[in-house]
Formats: structure tokens, sequence, C-alpha cells
């Protein structure tokens, strides 16, 4: 099937997309980044949005940089951006191991970070980055400039804080500090595909103890979220078997997981238990 007829509009400035974005979203007008979600939907009718307004011609939304402690991915910069650290320390090394797990190749040559994060899919990776790391987006309309917090962002299946007339340009991440431990682990029947349940851990070592311990897992419920429970049972611990099984168990007792016609809630529980597990001995091994 083809896509239905729309009109295609290419800005050349961020100006430009938010004016044409105020116009056209009240006429059902899209953003058009990557394309990799977008266009498929498109092609299978499930989207027949009246225009367009494509983001890839906007030079200053293709930027990497580290600013203020944060480390900023402009909205056009590809997954594939991070098949190399894009930056120092245990941030650009964590991004690295994640990338590899989002879609395949030719996707994550065309896909956008920020565009995983617009299209906001349960169990896509950069949510769950995003959620872990305590990230941001900045969103911008013709009314300004806003940001968000990932905690206030994500709300529901594909369902994000973000109005219709608004261009998220970039999302922010917290750099961590060198010697923190980061582990990332995914569970998925054939590699490339969606994750069934994925998860992030996250601490540093205080005098031999867990200290500022982060677990956050997605593909389990609507949106990735921390898992307080978890957490606790980490702090203040010995990082190692215990810990990480107790912390797991945690987990496991804390998610309301989502079923589908081939994943119930109970296999997507005990996924919980052991993606927690084993991105928390990575972690120990980073
Ligand atoms: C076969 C296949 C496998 C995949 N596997 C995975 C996977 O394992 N994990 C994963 O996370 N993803 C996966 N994806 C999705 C892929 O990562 C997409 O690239 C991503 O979800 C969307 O990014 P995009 O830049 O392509 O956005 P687009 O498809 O262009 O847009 C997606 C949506 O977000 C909106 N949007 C995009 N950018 C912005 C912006 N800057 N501001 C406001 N709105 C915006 C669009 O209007 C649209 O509604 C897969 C896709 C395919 C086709």
């Amino acid at each position: 099937m083809k896509p239905a007829a729309f009109r295609y509009h290419a800005p050349k400035t961020v100006d430009e997309a938010v004016a044409l974005l105020a116009e056209l979203a009240p006429q059902d007008g899209r953003v058009l980044a990557g394309g990799q979600s977008l266009v498929p939907t498109m092609a299978f009718r499930l989207a027949k949005p009246a225009h367009l307004v494509d983001i890839n011609g906007i030079a200053a939304l293709n930027r990497i940089a580290v600013e203020g402690g944060k480390l900023v991915i402009g909205a056009c910069v590809r997954h594939s951006a991070f098949h190399q650290p894009v930056c120092d320390g245990p941030l650009g090394k964590l991004l690295t191991d994640i990338v590899a797990h989002i879609a395949h190749y030719p996707i994550r040559n065309r896909g956008t970070f920020c565009g995983s994060l617009a299209h906001a899919d349960p169990a896509s990776e950069w949510c769950l980055a995003l959620t872990a790391l305590d990230g941001e987006v900045v969103a911008k309309s013709a009314r300004g400039e806003r940001v968000i917090a990932a905690r206030d962002y994500f709300k529901g299946i594909m369902t994000t804080a973000l109005a219709d007339d608004e261009l998220l340009v970039e999302a922010r991440l917290p750099m961590l500090a060198a010697g923190t431990h980061c582990g990332f682990y995914e569970f998925s029947r054939r590699a490339g595909d969606f994750a069934m349940a994925a998860a992030v851990g996250i601490y540093r070592l205080d005098g031999g103890k867990i200290a500022e311990p982060r677990v956050a897992i997605g593909g389990v419920e609507p949106n990735p979220r921390r898992i307080g429970e978890a957490e606790r049972a980490l702090a203040g611990a010995a990082p190692g078997d215990t810990a990480f099984r107790a912390a797991a168990k945690a987990a496991t007792a804390a998610v309301d997981p989502l079923e589908d016609i081939t994943t119930s809630a109970d296999f997507r529980r005990d996924l919980v238990l052991a993606i927690t597990r084993r991105a928390l001995e990575r972690a120990a091994q980073s």
C-alpha cells in the first residue's frame, strides 16, 4: 500500500519549522524526522497526515555537544551516531552498549534519538535511557520554549507531554562521573526486535558500598520508569549476587506488566527478575 497524499514542507531553520507547525498542526501536520516509525505507519495507512514538516534539512538540529555537564543531542542526530562513544566516560560507553539493540543497521542510519523519544514506544531503548538518567527534553513552538523532565514527559503508550505544535529540538542527558558503574540488558526473541523487557542499572561505590543506585525498566509497562523499590534494596549494600538478586526481586514485585498476544504479564514479570540482575552484573563488570 502507498501512503495517502500529503503536502511536504522542508524548513531550513527551527523558527521556520515551528512557524509551519503552528499553522499546520491543527490541520493534521506532523514532524518527519528519520521516518522509521512514521513512514511505515503511513504506508499501512494507520497514519494519514495531511502535511509533513521534514526537519532533516535543519543543520542546527544535527549536533551533539557536552554543555553545562549535560550531553545535548539535537533532533536530527541518528541512532548510528552512538555506534562509537559520543562523549568521554561511562555515559558514552553506556549509550554505545544500548544502541546495538535498536533495530538493524539501515534503521539506525536514519532513525533519530529524539524521534524515538517523540514516538515513545514502551520498548524504546532511548526512552529507557532518558528515564534511567533523569534526562530532559527541550520542546519549542511559536508560543515559546520549555524544558520537560523525563519523569513528566511520558504519559502512556506512545503518548508524551509534547503538544501537537511543539518540536522536540533536543534531549539532554546528565554526564556520569568517572567510576560510575553502568549496565544495560535487553531480552528480545531475535536480534533487532523490539525489547520484551530491558533494564538499566547504575551506581557508584562509596567505601565499597553501593551509592546513588538507579534501576530503570523498559518494555514492561506503558512507559519506562525508575523502580524505587529496587534502588532501595541496593543502597548501602556491597555490590554482588546477594544485593543484585534482592534488587531484581524487588523490581519483579513492583512492576505491573503489559500483556499482549505473545507475552503474558507473568512471563514479562519473570523477565524483569532476570534482566534486572543481569544489568546490575554488567554494571559491576563495567
Ligand atoms: C523494523 C523496525 C525495527 C525497529 N526496532 C526498534 C527497536 O528495537 N527499538 C526502538 O527504540 N525503535 C525501533 N524502531 C523504531 C526506530 O527506532 C525509529 O527510528 C524511531 O522510533 C523513530 O525515530 P524517527 O527519527 O525515525 O522518527 P519518525 O518516524 O520520523 O517520527 C516518529 C514520530 O515522532 C514524531 N517526531 C519525530 N521527531 C520529532 C521531533 N523532533 N519533534 C516532535 N515530533 C517528532 C513524528 O511526527 C512521528 O509521530 C524500529 C523500526 C523499524 C522499522
